[in-house]
């Protein structure tokens, strides 16, 4: 929310098993998540720990998800701040956030920084961007700056989400930089059942729910969505009074998910 600008350092208890599917992202961030277990370890034959990796892939796949699972198997702070945080700031506002983010950061170390939505931040210059460039430029500015100004073995590892990288600035992407990208896909078939065998632990049903079956109904639907059917169905068995939630009821939570999915694909590209 607005109001909370960033985590500032925040101790996390989402693990991996929270995380459902992406098999192989989570390999490449268990990676991660031992150079700050265990630094020494990797550093000791003249190796530098990445300061950073790039989280890329569609809305609602859970890569914020992902990052504080990161945080929990690390058991490190986390701090976060979102690209969309900073539109309309004025000038020199996103640069000082940055800096003092960093600086409580460093105070903290080891732990892991995410910043959400870094599209918003670090488009190359002239792509069009919702933030003034001057701003825009500035804020990205001082994010390099900080990156740079942080030695490979001060424990901060910095993890940037986006689904559009084709618009970064070229200068993140530089080595010691955001130099390591782990996609994150939205889920197939069997990452759809385990998504939603994650987010039914929380739901009380009333009958043995055809798991197979939501998942064979929700082609597309990304880990929020699906976390979305659960939430409406739980709903709408309250609604009706009933003691449990049953199949009824996440197959209507389904139709409700796909007509707020239509429209909303409706409003971003109205050609269609
Ligand atoms: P955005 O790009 O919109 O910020 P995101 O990729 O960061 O999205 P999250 O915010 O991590 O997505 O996901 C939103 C919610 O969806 C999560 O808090 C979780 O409840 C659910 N979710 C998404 N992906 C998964 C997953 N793989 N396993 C379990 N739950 C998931």
């Amino acid at each position: 929310s607005k109001a909370m600008l960033f985590d500032k350092g925040t101790k996390v208890n989402i693990t991996f098993a929270d995380v459902a599917g992406l098999d192989e992202a989570k390999v490449e961030v268990m990676e991660i998540v031992d150079f700050l277990r265990n630094p020494k370890k990797y550093t000791s034959l003249g190796g530098k720990i990445p300061k950073g990796a790039l989280l890329v892939g569609p809305p609602g796949t859970g890569k914020t998800l992902l990052a504080k699972a990161m945080a929990g198997e690390a058991q490190v702070p986390f701090f976060s701040l979102s690209g969309s945080d900073f539109v309309e700031m004025f000038v020199g506002v996103g640069a000082s956030r940055v800096r003092d983010l960093f600086k409580q950061a460093r105070e903290k170390a080891p732990c892991i920084i995410f910043i959400d939505e870094i599209d918003a931040i670090g488009r190359a210059r002239g792509k069009n961007a919702l933030m003034s460039n001057d701003e825009r430029e500035s804020t990205l500015n001082q994010m390099l700056v900080e990156m740079d100004g942080f030695g490979s073995d001060s424990g901060i590892i910095v993890l940037a989400a986006t689904n559009r990288p084709d618009v970064l600035d070229s200068a993140l992407l530089r080595p010691g930089r955001f130099d390591r990208q782990i996609s994150i896909d939205k889920p197939d078939l069997a990452g759809r059942e385990a998504i939603f065998k994650v987010h039914l632990k929380d739901i009380k049903t009333s009958q043995n729910l055809d798991i197979h079956k939501l998942a064979e109904q929700t082609p597309g639907f990304a880990g929020a969505d699906i976390a979305n059917v659960c939430n409406e169905a739980a709903l709408i068995a309250a609604r009706k009074n009933k003691n449990g939630v049953d199949m009824e009821d996440f197959q209507d939570a389904v139709d409700r998910v796909i007509g707020g999915l239509e429209k909303k694909n409706k409003i971003i590209s109205p050609e269609e």
